[in-house]
């Protein structure tokens, strides 16, 4: 490598969904120009994007021999994976069989792990990326086509408005807030936060709605209601190229603003000033985060968007601020259990036919298990585990119970970086090697599809994720895994998924393209606008749903509060910002409690006990706190949204209850 680095190959940063390129010059990680960062800019958390890399690596297989994970060679370790599922299978059939992918594997890697789940002969297979952004990305997918941001992000410079939904790009973001939403604002765009907890977005936007959680697909439906009785209704595009109007205007009723104002919490002129400028705006785009949880939610952010025909032009439509570096790709890739690759239903004859001309074996055409019900039928239904990269022990549930399913499985097989409370379970470990120790692809969260060159060596004996997944299909399939590459098993994505046709590393080089890529020229940087003629549904029209939000409100038990949950890119410890993890709570909540700013505090409900420290502060409404979602987690498992807050006697800022926040293996 060059002094400089400028020779160095370059890749992309694992730590979020933004997707900035960097290499590293033997001594530090440097920025490299890329579609993401036009600067060669890096935030915080890219700069440290080698640290968590060389911590405790695995450096050899591991079988459990006696009760004990020992030593092995890959070819001891490979044959009993082998041997474990064929004798799943020949006992119980390929549905005993679960294989769980990760939304920081490469597009080749995810690809080949759902390719061997159904060329086995089942649809076992999911990826958490599947359930963050959930709400959003179905209404998405079932409404306009596909579970993916609708416009690039480089467009919101002719944005006349944003509505930032239920995210903090200023702080999960940077990179993509610098270069997209902060030059759109300083053009003079109105950025509209919406969000209970103020925070680095809420300082750019004009102004900020913060409804009590329970309530925001009530404002959302209310701003629709609003626009429609203002009268700017885009009645042209609604007659063109939407179906249901009038069922879906039926459907708002005369809203009463002042009472759902009341009941949402928020100030009922900042409603109407909203609406009003939603509905007088020629561009107005829809950025939504973790908070858009609800369905309704998701339902009625679109409809304000098809009622003012803000869908298929420069400056409009949705963007998914997805948070893990590869969600995209991994949907996009099929590594879930109801589509297959290029997001056609597992019941698709054509989609089914094309992949059965690849790999000789058509896919099964039934659904399969989400990992939640994946991981609750270990040990009954579920015999077998292919567990790459991901860490379930410390999903949002029940931890001892989990560590149970995972201890009644026959075979649990885990490849990993470093021993996790997976592993501590699993029957074999494989070693892999890390993202930016890589070569493949990955597709950023505006769709652009870049390619992963390595700049580091796996330690020892660790292997990309790639060839042990392509080693596995050998044995257990035969020639339908001989991808010598992951060139030539991206070379088969872009064959049976339309949405990646016409994509090459080729075409790809140092740059980027984004699905739908339209030919084959490596100029054209692929369509950054969707739907632009017709949305890719069976008539190519986009259907309103009818709104009837119910505006639950609780405000939980008499001394509790409700916990708002920050999203989960990039997270506090790739941040290193102990400060990430303290409680927000409003200044009345605390002095009820006898808190002061920085004192410790116990955080507790039914599933855990989290001990951090407090931040007292007006950025939370009264009744509410915030904490980032890599502390939280323990507390939301099975869905609580209540907590107790009180003082503690130690002052800890890292949660005290797990050691892994899963937020994404680098
Ligand atoms: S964490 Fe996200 S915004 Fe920061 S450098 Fe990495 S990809 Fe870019």
């Amino acid at each position: 490598m060059s002094d400089d680095g400028a020779e160095s190959p370059t890749t992309v940063c694992p730590f979020c969904a933004v997707g900035c390129r960097l290499t590293h010059d033997g001594v530090r990680v440097r920025g490299r120009e890329g579609p993401a960062n036009p600067n060669g800019r890096l935030c915080r958390k890219g700069v440290r994007a080698f640290d968590a890399v060389d911590d405790e690596r695995l450096t050899e297989p591991l079988v459990r021999r006696d009760g004990r994970l020992v030593p092995a060679s890959w070819e001891t370790a490979l044959d009993r994976v082998v041997d474990g599922f064929e004798d799943v299978m020949d006992d119980q059939g390929a549905d005993a069989l679960a294989f769980l992918g990760a939304p920081h594997c490469t597009n080749e890697e995810n690809y080949l792990l759902q390719k061997l789940a159904r060329t086995l002969g089942t649809n076992n297979v999911d990826n958490r990326a599947r359930l963050c952004h959930a709400e959003t990305a179905r209404t998405l997918a079932d409404r306009l086509g596909y579970p993916a941001s609708t416009n690039a992000l480089a467009d919101l410079r002719e944005t006349d408005v944003l509505v930032v939904a239920g995210a903090n790009p200023a702080a999960r973001h940077p990179v993509a807030f610098d270069s997209a939403v902060r030059p759109a604002v300083t053009d003079g765009a109105t950025l509209v936060h919406v969000d209970p907890h103020e925070n680095e977005t809420t300082r750019l936007a004009d102004r900020h709605v913060a409804p009590r959680p329970g309530t925001d697909a009530l404002v959302a439906t209310v701003l629709c209601s609003l626009v429609v009785g203002n009268g700017d209704v885009d009645r042209a595009f609604v007659r063109e190229r939407t179906t249901g109007f009038e069922r879906f205007r039926a459907s708002l009723r005369d809203p009463d603003v002042d009472a759902v104002a009341a009941t949402a919490g928020v100030d009922p002129g900042t409603l109407r000033s909203v609406a009003a400028t939603v509905g007088d705006a020629d561009r107005v785009a829809v950025l939504t985060g973790t908070g858009v949880d609800e369905t309704a939610t998701a339902d009625a952010l679109l409809g304000l968007l098809l009622l003012t025909g803000n869908l298929g032009r420069p400056g409009t439509g949705v963007h998914v601020l997805r948070g893990l570096s590869n969600e995209q790709g991994a949907t996009d890739a099929g590594c879930v259990p109801d589509r297959l690759p290029g997001h056609r239903p597992v019941d698709d004859d054509a989609a089914r036919e094309r992949l059965r001309a690849e790999w000789g074996v058509a896919p099964p055409a039934t659904p399969g298990d989400t990992e939640h019900d994946l991981v609750s039928a270990f040990g009954d239904e579920v015999r077998a585990a292919l567990v790459v990269g991901e860490n379930p022990a410390v999903a949002k549930r029940d931890a001892d119970r989990v560590a149970r399913r995972l201890d009644a499985l026959d075979l649990l097989v885990v490849t990993e970086l470093s021993r996790s409370e997976t592993t501590a379970h699993a029957d074999v470990v494989l070693p892999a090697a890390a993202g930016v120790e890589k070569a493949g692809t990955t597709t950023n969260l505006d769709r652009q599809v870049q390619r992963l060159r390595p700049v580091a060596d796996p330690p020892g004996e660790a292997r990309p994720d790639f060839a042990v997944l392509r080693d596995l299909g050998r044995r257990l399939v035969g020639d339908a895994f001989d991808h010598a590459t992951p060139r030539a098993a991206f070379a088969e994505l872009t064959r049976v998924a339309p949405t990646y046709a016409d994509l090459s590393y080729d075409a790809l080089g140092e740059r980027s393209r984004r699905w739908p890529a339209r030919g084959d020229d490596a100029d054209d940087p692929g369509d950054g606008i969707l739907y632009a003629e017709s949305f890719a549904t069976d008539d190519g029209r986009a259907p309103f749903v009818p709104l009837d939000p119910e505006g639950t409100v609780d405000d939980g038990e008499r001394d509790g509060l409700r916990l708002v949950v920050g999203d989960r890119a990039g997270g506090f410890v790739a941040d290193g910002d102990a400060s990430d993890c303290r409680l927000t709570v409003h200044p009345d909540d605390a002095a009820v409690r006898s808190l002061d700013d920085g004192d410790a505090v116990a955080v507790v409900n039914d599933a855990a006990t989290v001990e951090t420290t407090a931040r007292v502060s007006t950025a939370v409404r009264p009744g509410v706190v915030y904490l980032h979602a890599d502390a939280a987690d323990p507390l939301v498992r099975g869905g609580e949204t209540t907590v107790a807050v009180r003082p503690a006697e130690a002052p800890p800022c890292r949660g005290s209850v797990h050691g892994d926040p899963d937020g994404g293996r680098p």
